[in-house]
């Protein structure tokens, strides 16, 4: 089931790890899910990413939930405040050690409170060629660990055999609805200068929507 392709099976009662961005706002408008989650976990962009969560929530209709999780400790990288030191292990500038297993363990605590059977994470393709916690192989064996648990919660990341590029074009978003999407690893400003921020210009301007500011709608 989270083997990636397109006719992966998403339950209606899913619970969908939610941060304002591009991959998880197009799996919101395709799939629809119960429950978003937005967590703020010590990332730096948080405000900003929960400013994205609350509004693009509102205008697609679906309902959010927030929670915190106290895991800045662990953080490293671009995605920490003070730019934490990486350990030797760190494939990427924004590595932060075992984060998607903290954030879909989460949701699966979440989903349990909510009586749902699903988490739905938004990993796409590319993320899996970053770091090993966004490749397929890691989310089968996180399915298979939290699925074998009470309450037999899934983890499904939906999207890891697919770019952002198809996510958007199946998820029909409006420009409005993409320009409250925010993606900065490192600022609750857009830096305009991370991975984050270079990713989403440039799958915004091949969907020919150029230059637009975050928030400029109103
Ligand atoms: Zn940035």
């Amino acid at each position: 089931m989270s083997d990636g392709h397109e006719h992966t099976v998403v339950p209606e009662d899913s619970l969908l790890l939610f941060s304002g961005g591009l991959d998880s706002t197009a799996l919101a408008a395709i799939y629809r899910p119960a429950l978003l989650l937005f967590i703020d976990y010590g990332q730096r962009p948080a405000d900003l990413e929960r400013r994205a969560s609350r509004q693009v929530a509102s205008v697609l209709g679906l309902t959010l939930a927030e929670v915190e999780l106290g895991i800045r400790a662990f953080g490293s990288g671009l995605l920490r405040e003070d730019g934490g030191a990486q350990p030797s292990a760190a494939p990427s500038p924004e590595w932060w050690p075992y984060r998607n297993q903290f954030l879909a363990t989460a949701g699966a605590a979440v989903a349990l409170q909510h009586e749902l059977t699903t988490v739905l994470v938004g990993s796409v393709a590319p993320d899996g060629e970053r770091h090993l916690d966004g490749t397929p192989e890691f989310y089968e064996r996180l399915d298979a660990l939290v699925r074998y648990q009470e309450g037999a919660i899934k983890v499904v990341a939906p999207a890891v055999g697919r770019s952002t590029e198809t996510l958007l074009q199946e998820s029909a978003l409006d420009e409005e609805t993409l320009g409250w999407t925010a993606s900065c690893h490192r600022s609750n400003l857009p830096c305009g200068q991370c991975p984050g921020c270079w990713k989403r210009v440039q799958v915004l301007a091949s969907h020919g929507v150029e230059g637009y500011e975050w928030g400029t709608t109103s």
